[in-house]
């Protein structure tokens, strides 16, 4: 579904990204941890061109991310994007929210998209707020809302980068239940994210990056209980004495 290549990234003088090689299979759930500044984020956002590279190439789909000829515009559509701030646009309720693009990108009726995001409110359990706005939602609701725009382009991909980090302690649950719940249906994703406990239960593989590079990727029983890397072996256990 997603193949990186070589992948390599500057931003100026700084080598962000270095001979990133590795591959996301279809269903395939990865949660990418590596300390701060070790280049996750940077990662994630090459897949939607978020960011461009300096050398190598991505395929997702087995489309050229990075070619010259892409249309942005509509490969964007094909991977759902969720960062640690909900960017929810403010003045319209959630429901509005969730069915902007396919209507304004994909020219769906506004009836069609009411509909389909409808069922989208309700399978992140928030039918009940579609008519709300924002500010007037929690953390936690915000996100889901978030998730639910992000699906209604119906994308093959999900990206998100540290969903969960701007959250009160009790709303971390209900958004990782979400995406839970969208790992169980075979979504394809990519994760950063500190939440341990979600690499463990629903990662098939843990991608440890440092200093821009991948240092290795296992399945999360392997990678918990026997990092084969020191780096690794120490990011872990600074994790658990904090
Ligand atoms: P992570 O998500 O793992 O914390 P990032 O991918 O955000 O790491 O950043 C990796 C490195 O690239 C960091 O050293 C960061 O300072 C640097 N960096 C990130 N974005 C930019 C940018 N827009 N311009 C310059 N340097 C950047
Ligand atoms: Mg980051």
């Amino acid at each position: 579904m997603i193949r990186f290549s070589k992948v390599n990234k500057w931003y100026g003088e700084y080598h962000a990204l270095t001979d990133v090689t590795e591959q996301v299979s279809k269903g395939e759930v990865v949660v990418l941890c590596g300390p701060s500044g070790s280049g996750k984020s940077t990662l994630i956002r090459t897949v939607n061109r978020l960011e461009e590279i300096q050398g190598g190439e991505i395929f997702l789909e087995g489309r050229n991310v990075h070619s010259k000829g892409l249309d942005i515009n509509q490969f964007r559509t094909r991977v759902g994007f969720v960062f640690q701030s909900f960017n929810l646009f403010p003045h319209m309720s959630a429901i509005d929210n969730v069915c902007l693009a396919p209507v304004k990108v994909s020219g769906e009726t506004k009836a069609a998209a009411r509909e389909k995001g409808m069922a989208l409110l309700d399978r992140v359990g928030l039918a009940h707020k579609a008519d709300s706005y924002p500010q007037q939602l929690s953390g936690g609701q915000q996100q889901r809302v978030a998730i639910a725009r992000a699906l209604a382009m119906e994308p093959p991909v999900m990206l998100f980068d540290e969903p969960t980090s701007a959250l009160d302690p009790e709303m971390v649950g209900e958004v990782l239940n979400v995406m839970k719940s969208l790992a169980k249906e075979g979504m394809t994703m990519m994760c950063v994210t500190h939440e341990m406990n979600f690499a463990r239960e629903v990662a098939d593989h843990v991608w440890f990056m440092d200093q821009g590079q991948l240092i290795e990727t296992d399945k999360p029983d392997a990678f918990f209980s026997n990092p084969r890397s020191e780096r690794a072996k120490r990011f872990l256990s600074d994790l658990r004495s904090h």
